[in-house]
Formats: C-alpha cells, structure tokens, sequence
C-alpha cells in the first residue's frame, strides 16, 4: 500500500527545531532562566479549580485581550491572541498570504517566518540584511517594488542576530510596503525601542509578542498581535473556534498583574548579557551586540561553530547551532540565563577553546 503525497507545494523542511536533549545548562530556546512568579502560580491554579469545565472558553477572550490592551495603551478590538506568537504568524499567513501571493524576509532571521509562510501557500523572496545585520530601507525598498509581497516580515530584535530594527528604518518600510508589514517583537521587552507605538487603524502594521520570553510561560503557549481593528477581525475569523482555552486565557490575564516583577527580571537579564558579552569578548570570540535575551557569536580563529557546539554539550551546556545558516558561517547563539548558568557557559567555553 502506498501512501497518498502531500500537497506538492508544502515544501516539508526540517522546520525550527532544536533538539531537546537533557543537559545541565539549557541555554538554546531564548526562553526565560525562571520560573513565574510563585504568587502568580498560587492565582492561576486558584482560578483553574473554579473552571466550569464542560463550557467552551470565551471565544473571544476579550479579559485577556483588555488587560493587553491596556498594557499597550490600545484598544481591545486591536489585540489578537493566539497560541503562541507562532500561530499569530501563521493566521497572518493564512489571511494575507497563500496561492498567488508572496511574503519578504530579510535574512538571517527567525526561520518560522519563511517556514509558514510555505506551509499556506505563500512564496517566500530573501532579501539580504547589510552586513551589520541590519535591515537597509533602501534594499527593502526595492524587493517590495519587484516582489509586491503581500506580507513583509521584520524582526525586532531580529533572531538570531540581535539588533533591533531601526525606527526611521521601519517608518520608510511601512510607507513603502504594497501589503502587511509584520514586526516580531518576540523579544522585544529587551530592546530600547517598540513599534507598538506606530500601530494604528490607518497603518498596514502588526506588532507581534510572546508570553514565551519575558513572561516565563513557554510552556503555555499564549502570543498576540497589536494591530489595525480591521486586521484582527479578519484574524479572529481565520482563527479555529474556540482556539485559546480557558486556563491559557486565565494564565495571560493573571500574569499581567506581575508587570513589575517581570521588567525587574529583564533588567537582571539585560545586565547579564552586558557580562555575558564581555566575558566573550575578553576570550577573543567575535560577538554582535544584542538587545534581546540572546547573543549571536563567532569563536573565531577557524573553529568550526558545529564542533565547539559539539565541546559545549559534551559539558552540558546547550546553545543554538546557527553553524550552517546561510551568512551565518560557524556562528552560534546563546541565550542569556541566571549569572550561575552564564558562567557555566563560559568556563565550559574557555575549556573548549583552549
Ligand atoms: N518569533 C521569534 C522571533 C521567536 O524567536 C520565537 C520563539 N523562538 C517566536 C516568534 C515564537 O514564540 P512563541 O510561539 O513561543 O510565542
């Protein structure tokens, strides 16, 4: 029996993946070093105890949604949720992209956006970044004059590179663009700057964000979009019924009342990738600055990045293999941990290069 072919367009890669492997120090995934608070932890299950299980959540998650909204200083009907900034990116492509129409990327950048984009039926055109690693206007400018991308994906601060995206840079992206312009702020409480800012019912601009980083709630699964009120209703009508369930909704709303634990956290994070870049550095290892959770580097004096990599884990220490990424030649990504998990990543990283 020989099994039917699936679609022919897919074009099925090998996705995002990193292994999951167990190890001491897991510093691969960019998610938060900690845990939520404890407190937060003691509401949410308070709250899962009173569920009325047998009822369908609140299709439109609208608490969750108003407690976003005022975090942003939006209104709610310009707030999208989703499981996972992942599936707020794929509803985007399900909506603005598919059969006939195409998505820009400026690589290297997160490889999701490229991997769904194929997965609806959208064609994917690369446009290079500048060797810094920035987005050049002037070059995006041009694709989306050639390409007429319905959908164009920046990245701020941009995975697994670091930098976030210029503001000048993004306004003359978002007057040029013949479709969605798309900013993924996965990362962006780390940053100086947000394009939350820009996002009116007039723009084609959606500003996307994670409860996977800052939020120390990977494991739940809850991402939303800031946006045009147009934009998300057509999302909340391409989205499946009843998509966020109950407990996703309850965790998000209730782990918005810990917003100064959360940013006290980012600053401890934010130091840490300070010492984290400089204890790279005095090793000789070539570093690009960052203004996210992770560091991009290079070790330099023609070592191959697959085989420190592989140094790394043999001490049980993880990191990302970007080794084999195009422009990425045997560089790899750190993700910024507790300062025990940053020197043990270091002393193991002095080891393998010695
Ligand atoms: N965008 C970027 C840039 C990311 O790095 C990630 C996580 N790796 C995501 C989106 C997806 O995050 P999640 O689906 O967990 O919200």
């Amino acid at each position: 029996m020989v099994l039917p072919e699936p679609r022919g367009d897919l074009g099925l890669r090998e996705g995002y993946h990193s292994p999951q492997v167990e190890v001491e120090v897991r510093l691969n995934t960019n998610e938060s070093p900690l845990p939520p608070p404890e407190a937060w932890i003691d509401e949410l299950v308070a709250e899962v105890s009173a569920i009325a299980y047998h009822r369908y959540p609140d299709r439109a998650a609208t608490e969750l949604r108003g407690a976003l909204a005022a975090l942003h200083g939006v209104r709610t009907d310009q707030v999208f949720c989703a499981n996972g900034s992942n599936e707020v990116l794929q509803c985007l492509c399900l909506a603005y992209g598919g059969a006939g129409r195409s998505a820009l990327t400026f690589e290297p950048t997160y490889a999701l956006h490229a991997h769904i984009a194929h997965l609806t039926g959208t064609a994917v055109a690369e446009a290079p970044r500048r060797p810094d690693f920035s987005v050049d206007p002037a070059v995006a400018r041009d694709f989306m004059a050639t390409v007429s991308p319905a959908i164009c994906f920046l990245c701020s601060p941009n995975n697994p590179t670091g930098l976030a995206e210029d503001p000048a840079g993004v306004r003359q992206i978002i007057e040029a663009a013949p479709g969605v312009v798309v900013v993924d702020e996965a990362y962006g409480q780390f940053a100086d700057w947000s394009a939350v800012g820009l996002v009116d019912d007039e723009n084609p601009l959606v500003v996307t964000r994670t409860f996977s980083k800052t939020w120390s709630m990977a494991a739940l699964r809850l991402g939303y979009l800031v946006g045009p009120a147009p934009v998300v209703r057509i999302l909340e009508r391409v989205a499946l019924p009843y998509h966020l369930d109950v407990v996703k909704q309850a965790a998000g709303r209730l782990a918005l009342r810990y917003v100064g634990e959360m940013e006290a956290r980012v600053a401890t994070i934010v130091n840490e990738r300070r010492r984290l870049i400089a204890g790279l550095d005095s090793m000789g290892v070539v570093t690009w600055p960052s203004e996210a959770n992770f560091v991009l580097f290079r070790p330099g004096d023609g070592r191959k990045g697959s085989e420190v990599w592989q140094g790394l884990l043999d001490r049980s220490v993880l990191v990302r293999d970007t080794s084999s990424w195009p422009g990425l030649t045997d560089c790899l990504r750190v993700t910024v941990g507790t300062a025990r998990d940053n020197d043990r990543f270091l002393a193991a990283l002095a080891e393998v290069l010695r």
